[in-house]
Formats: structure tokens, C-alpha cells, sequence
């Protein structure tokens, strides 16, 4: 089968790779459409080391069925988006609802073990949730990481109905919290770093919207979400872009009482005195990808409508280079897919 793969002298090639084989548990899936993400990046840059190379990348995929095992409850043909985390499912933490961080089982698809940027994969069949039918496989896939992370980051986020929320970074996650917010009845302030960001945010759910140019200083910022708050700040904060100085920024826009929310990976330090967090009561959460029950959440609301991916381009696998640049270069709106249907 064709596949992008990643070489340990961190190159990445699109060529011919043995197909999988699916072992006992296991389902085969014919992917039709894989999402572009900013981990993609990480991987890339050998910040996460797949174990072993060479590995084929990707971790958002949605496909059908080409073959499940005896005693499978899937069938050929079947409509599925892949959750990307391996998980042992009887540890205490899966037992408990929580999958995404699994004692006992550390592949991610993508991350440390064979993905999605390719014609096949092959996943334990708990891994797969059907995709329901207005869901295409482009929405489907960008669900699998994006989707699922938005709307796990909305409920470990305690956002009540009239709160306000800050959504900083508008990218291909901060598009779905916007409406992930929005959704569970939070007022959305974006902060986003282009014009055409702020007002893709504000057709999607954002009430109103900060642009932070380059060049421009973060610590602004809190002065603005007051202005926009009647003085009050934010009562979440999500943040999505990671660098220190946002980050205190963010933690600086909360009202007393108000929630951090650290999405995303990040190899900058969070650098606040305690002090900033103790005298007005706020919390800090974090929130690592999402649960199998995330995602799907994140599929039906993507079947009621009240999610929407904006898809910012199609390419062949082939071109799974050249959608990675645009996305270095910061200059995609919404998420880019590759379309292997
Ligand atoms: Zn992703
Ligand atoms: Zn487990």
C-alpha cells in the first residue's frame, strides 16, 4: 500500500509500505479521508520519537471497513472514524472513562505506532466509532483529533450556561472549541492572530473577536478581554497557542474564580507566581487528546450541526508534504485533509 512514512533521519516519503495485518481483535480500515495536524509538526521535527522507524504518520483518519475478525461487531463496509489512542480498557483509569491517559497501553497511532496517512490501517475494533451519515469522512477524520480535543477541553472546562469564555489560537482546534463552547452556552471571545482567523471564528459561533498581530505584545491581552467583559475577565481561558508569554497573558484575562484550560502541547514553561492564581480562587485544568466517549460526542454533534470542520484543502497522500508547509508557515484557515477516497 502507498503510505507517508517518517525515516529516523526524520525525512518523510510517500512510497510503497507492507500492508497491515490485522491480528486477533483487530479490524482493517480503508481510509478515505485524513486529517493535517500541528502534532504532524512535532513528529516531523523529532520533538515526538515514533518507536520504531521508520512509522507511518497521522492520527486522524476516518474510513470503512475492509475486514474484521470472527466475532467482530463491524462489518465490511462500515462507516468509521479510528480514536486514535491505544487503550488496555480494563485498567483503573480506562475503567474509569479515561482511555487517553491508559496505565497500561502507551501506542498512539501516528505518535509511536503506524497511522493514518495511508490507503490502510489496521486498529483493535474499540478503537472504531461508527461515523454516523451526514458526517462525511473529511469531518469525520478531523473529529478523530481536533473535534474530540475541543469538546473534552469544553467539559473539563466547567463552562456553565452564560459564562464567557476566551478561546486563544484559532486554529484547527480553537475553530471546534469556539463551537464546543458556544455549544454548552458560553458567550466566545477569540483571540486569533489574522483578520480572516477572527472572522472565521465569529462565523462560527464567536461572539466577538481580539486580534493579536505579529510583532504585537500579549500582554495586552487582559486589558481587552476586560473591555469586552464589562471589566469582569473570562470565566475560562482556553489556550491553544502554548508559548509563555500567552500563557500568562491567559491566566492574567480570568475573572476570580475562573478556569485555565492548557491544551496542546507545548515545550515552553508556564511561568506564574501562585500567588496570581490563590488571590482570586482560579484553577488551572489540562487536558491531554480526549476519550473514546469525546469523539463520539463530537460526531453527533457534528450530525446535528452543531459542530462544522471548515476544510482548508484537499490533497492527494501525495501532498501531504506541501499541506505540512502551509501549516508551518501558520497560513491555513480551519483544517487541511488528505482525500484518499
Ligand atoms: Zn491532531
Ligand atoms: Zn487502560
Amino acid at each position: 500500500m502507498r503510505a507517508a512514512r517518517i525515516f529516523d533521519d526524520l525525512s518523510l516519503r510517500v512510497d510503497e509500505a507492507p500492508a497491515p495485518a490485522p491480528g486477533p481483535g483487530e479490524v482493517l480500515v480503508r481510509i478515505q479521508a485524513a486529517g493535517v495536524c500541528g502534532t504532524d509538526l512535532h513528529i516531523l521535527d523529532g520533538m515526538i520519537k515514533p518507536d520504531p522507524y521508520p512509522m507511518t504518520i497521522g492520527h486522524e483518519a476516518a474510513g470503512v471497513v475492509e475486514a474484521a475478525g470472527e466475532g467482530a461487531a463491524l462489518s465490511p463496509g462500515d462507516r468509521v472514524a479510528v480514536y486514535n489512542k491505544i487503550f488496555c480498557g480494563w485498567c483503573e483509569q480506562c475503567l474509569a472513562g479515561r482511555p487517553n491517559v491508559c496505565d497500561r497501553e502507551f501506542r498512539q497511532l501516528g505518535f509511536n505506532t503506524d497511522g493514518g496517512d495511508a490507503e490502510y490501517v489496521a486498529v483493535p475494533e474499540r478503537n472504531l466509532v461508527p461515523v454516523p451519515e451526514p458526517v462525511d469522512f473529511a469531518t469525520a477524520a478531523v473529529l478523530t483529533c481536533a473535534g474530540m480535543t475541543a469538546v473534552h477541553a469544553t467539559k473539563l472546562s466547567g463552562l456553565r450556561l452564560g459564562a464567557t469564555a476566551v478561546v486563544n489560537g484559532i486554529g484547527g482546534v480553537g475553530i471546534l472549541v469556539v463551537q464546543a463552547a458556544r455549544a454548552a452556552g458560553a458567550r466566545v471571545i477569540a483571540v486569533a492572530d489574522s483578520a480572516e482567523k477572527r472572522d472565521l471564528a465569529l462565523s462560527h459561533g464567536a461572539a466577538d473577536g481580539v486580534i493579536i498581530a505579529e510583532g504585537q505584545d500579549y500582554a495586552t491581552l487582559p486589558a481587552a478581554v476586560r473591555e469586552l467583559t464589562a471589566g469582569r475577565g473570562a470565566d475560562v481561558f482556553f489556550e491553544l497557542v502554548g508559548t509563555t508569554e500567552t500563557m500568562t497573558a491567559g491566566v492574567r484575562c480570568l475573572a476570580k474564580g475562573g478556569t485555565f484550560v492548557a491544551t496542546g502541547y507545548t515545550d515552553q514553561p508556564l511561568n506564574v507566581h501562585p500567588i496570581e492564581f490563590i488571590l482570586s480562587e482560579t484553577s488551572l485544568v489540562s487536558t491531554v487528546a480526549a476519550t473514546r466517549q469525546d469523539l463520539e460526542d463530537a460526531l453527533r454533534m457534528a450530525a446535528s450541526g452543531a459542530m462544522t470542520v471548515p476544510i482548508a484543502g484537499r490533497y492527494p497522500l501525495d501532498g501531504v508534504q506541501g499541506a505540512l508547509d502551509a501549516l508551518r508557515k501558520r497560513a491555513v484557515l480551519g483544517r487541511q485533509i488528505l482525500d484518499l477516497g
